[in-house]
């Protein structure tokens, strides 16, 4: 497949789609490569923030998800290791939509804006260059004004860029899976998340159901999860068995699935002359909590803007880029790095045991139940 646009975007998940639809929509050629064919599944929780949601409504395309199945989160609890709860009520409601579902609507609403989607199509290879970037692939030769690589954490933008992918220990691995019959939890349309002494940097999540199905899963940093010799299928295993009465008759939709977050590090995300990457591929996750679509969407809006700007000064050379990227960091990346250090925190309360502690209670109350500890949620609706 030959061809040229002005804009060419790698990946059509949450961060090439907002950029595509916003650009496209803006007037702009884009094309969109993605090796899979839609509709795809991403492993993922499924978890959509309440400030996700507002992204999608400022993209004009939440009437469109929710016409498909999800469910609606009013609250989170955290569940500590001895049982008791904390909760925090949102402001505006989050989503939980299946990726299967929401990446869909949103190929269909790039589509819609006028953008070309082609699918089933894998780049090897970015050229940077401040004018005529390039893509390549077995099947792809593609030139174009601007590059955004948004195809996930082995982005091929790295190695155009010249930077290392990021180290292991950079990393966040997940393991989820779809219960069925799970009995009800203690409230309705709330998220569950449990810390536990055996899972430092990290926790197990139980999701309201869609379609019957709950999102169950757990997360933890790389550097954690290597401390110990287990596997992610063991410590998902260990996770359930740490809670027989929530998890008691429930029965396993399809398989187990594994995956890998780029956590976010307060440094500027890769770019070049004429490419800029977003979402995973810039690596923007929270570390705390393993969000990452509301980075991804945001990143999109970020690049968007500026790509407009490039488009119209004519090239997007080195130092234009490296100040998209600035902007995507100071926004995105560095605010989720610094969540780390709350990570840190509550490890050290679980660990050393005094979350039972009626002070240190009241002030993980304070600090979790109020959204203090939680910028985004505090900020919600925005
Ligand atoms: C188990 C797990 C649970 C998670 N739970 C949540 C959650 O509940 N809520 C939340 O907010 N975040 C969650 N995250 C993080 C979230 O899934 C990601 O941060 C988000 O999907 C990033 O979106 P993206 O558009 O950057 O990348 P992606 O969604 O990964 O999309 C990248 C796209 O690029 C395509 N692609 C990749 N390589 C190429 C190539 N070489 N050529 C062409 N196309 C390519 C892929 O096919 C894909 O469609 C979770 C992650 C994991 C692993």
């Amino acid at each position: 497949m030959r061809g040229e646009s002005d804009v060419l975007i790698v990946g059509a998940g949450p961060a090439g789609a907002a950029a595509g639809i916003l650009l496209a929509r803006a007037g702009v050629r884009v094309a969109v490569v993605d090796r899979a064919r839609f509709p795809r599944d991403k492993t993922c929780g499924d978890a959509l923030s309440n400030r996700a949601v507002a992204r999608l409504a400022d993209l004009g395309v939440l009437g469109r998800v929710l016409e498909r199945s999800h469910a609606t989160v009013r609250a989170a609890h955290a569940i500590l290791p001895d049982g008791t709860h904390i909760e925090r009520r949102y402001p505006t409601p989050g989503l939980i939509v299946p990726r299967l579902l929401l990446d869909a609507a949103l190929r269909d609403a790039l589509e819609q804006s006028g953008a070309e989607v082609m699918e089933g199509v894998s780049v090897r290879r970015v050229v940077a260059d401040p004018t005529r970037p390039r893509a390549l692939g077995a099947e792809l030769d593609w030139r174009a004004r601007v590059v955004l690589a948004a195809d996930g954490p082995g982005s091929v933008a790295w190695e155009a860029t010249g930077r290392s992918p990021p180290a292991p220990q950079a990393l966040g691995i997940a393991i989820t899976t779809y219960l069925e019959e799970l009995p009800a939890g203690l409230a309705p349309a709330v998220s569950e998340h449990y810390f536990e002494r055996f899972l430092p940097s990290g926790y197990g999540w139980v999701f309201p159901a869609v379609d019957g199905a709950s999102n169950v899963g757990v997360y933890q940093t790389v550097d954690a999860y290597k401390r110990r010799e287990t596997r992610l299928d063991a410590l998902l295993a260990q996770f359930l068995a740490a809670h027989p009465e929530r998890f008691r008759g429930a029965h396993a939709r399809g398989r187990e699935r594994t995956w890998q977050l780029p956590l976010a590090r307060p440094t500027l995300p890769p770019s070049g002359p004429g490419l800029l990457t977003l979402g995973d591929a810039a690596r923007l996750v929270d570390p705390l909590s393993g969000e990452g679509i509301w980075h991804a969407l945001e990143s999109g809006f970020i690049a968007a803007q500026g790509t407009l700007a490039a488009l119209e000064r004519g090239r997007l050379d080195a130092g234009a880029a490296r100040a998209i990227a600035g902007r995507i960091a100071l926004r995105v990346g560095v605010p989720a790095a610094a969540r780390r250090a709350i990570q840190l925190g509550l490890d050290a309360v679980i660990r050393s045991g005094v979350d039972d502690l009626p002070l240190v209670k009241k002030l993980l109350t304070l600090g979790y139940g109020s959204g203090a500890l939680d910028p985004s949620h505090a900020r919600a609706g925005r």
